[in-house]
């Protein structure tokens, strides 16, 4: 990301200020603080007013606020180190900004801090809740965020790959899981963006599952991961079978693939966030398996592995290119076992791009 990108966004914040009715904007969660400054440590707030920015750490912070952020003294950022509680900082840069109306994000702060804030502010100043401003505006990637979803998502592909192809029996989910995570950082990336999820046999039929210590279960196995590379989030599910499938494993695998390629298919810009949704939820239901389908549809990601729209039932939405979604539906039978196809999706001008590579023909173990 340019540093004039960083500038322009807190711009963009900085002008729509007076229109919600605000005099400064306080943010104080990381994704969001990392969107408008560039900013990566666990512990920061930016004060935003329509004439000046100020990031606050503390001293753990001083050398990597300083790389991060130092060519944004250009874009009008100032840093301010913290000695004591960052709260206690911010609340005297707003008696010196002499700023009345306060935004803050409600949904990312807790009540103690909060508390901390008001109890500090000087007379006259009061605190507005904000939700998901910046949020909405992270929804619509730039060309630069788009290109690192996209290696975000190669590198994520080919650690499967690597993975996967030394696969046997025998194996633990805990132990598949680790050699996922060892080959997505060996390939590149930060971090895995969510706990890796490997579940076999019928604990595939918990969406959620912790790998365990036990050997890969025969029948399904789910395998749910995701890369952050350079801070950008990848999201992949490809359920794959130990041993032959059987009649009832082979409709439900094609009911999801089709289910999944359905709502690809209704990706396009202008269309509403929970049409995906529907589409799949229609064609699971012809194979009788709607009920079996017990999450949405996706989710959009970027900073985040989990960040809005929701493809989803009620989400109003409406898709726009440059948003970066998943498309995973999926069916869970309890004793049986679960299905769930997932790729990264970029809406574009014309419909969508498939990010993910990965084949999703039912792959035998
Ligand atoms: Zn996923
Ligand atoms: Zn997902």
């Amino acid at each position: 990301v340019a540093a004039s990108e960083f500038a322009a966004r807190r711009r963009e914040v900085a002008a729509a200020l007076a229109e919600r009715k605000l005099d400064a904007l306080f943010v104080a969660f990381s994704p969001n603080l990392r969107y408008l400054t560039g900013f990566t440590g666990s512990n920061g707030g930016l004060l935003i007013t329509p004439g000046s920015a100020i990031l606050f750490t503390d001293p753990r912070y001083t050398i990597q606020a300083a790389e991060e952020c130092l060519s944004e003294r250009n874009g009008g950022l100032r840093i301010r180190i913290a000695k004591g509680p960052l709260l206690v900082e911010v609340a005297a840069a707003i008696a010196k900004a002499g700023v009345k109306r306060i935004g803050y994000e409600p949904a990312r702060m807790t009540c103690d801090a909060l508390d901390a804030l008001k109890a500090r502010l000087p007379m006259r100043a009061a605190l507005h809740p904000v939700s998901g401003w910046i949020e909405q505006l992270r929804m619509l990637k730039s060309p630069d965020e788009i290109d690192r979803i996209r290696r975000s998502v190669q590198i994520n592909s080919r650690a499967f790959e690597r993975a996967a192809a030394r696969l046997k029996p025998g194996v633990t989910e805990r132990d598949f899981a680790a050699e996922l995570e060892y080959r997505m950082r060996r390939l590149g990336a930060e971090k895995p963006s969510f706990e890796t999820i490997v579940a076999s046999g019928a604990r595939s039929a918990l969406p959620h599952a912790q790998p365990t210590a036990a050997p890969l279960a025969s029948g399904f196995v789910l395998v749910d991961m995701g890369a952050f590379v350079d801070g950008y989030a990848s999201d992949m599910t490809r359920t794959l079978h130990i041993g032959p499938p059987g009649a009832k494993a082979r409709r439900a695998y094609k009911a999801v693939l089709e289910a999944q390629l359905a709502a690809i298919d209704a990706v396009r810009p202008g269309v509403v966030a929970y049409a995906p949704d529907r589409a799949a939820r229609r064609v699971l239901k012809r194979y009788g398996l709607d009920r079996a389908f017990v999450h949405s549809t996706g989710h959009g990601l970027g900073l985040e592995i989990h960040e809005p729209p929701r493809i989803g039932k009620r989400d109003q939405t409406r898709l726009r290119a440059g948003m970066a979604i998943t498309i995973e539906p999926g069916v869970y039978l309890e004793g049986w076992g679960g299905i769930r196809i997932e790729d990264t999706v970029l809406v574009t001008e014309s419909g969508c791009e498939i990010l993910t590579p990965t084949p999703k023909d039912l792959r035998l173990i």
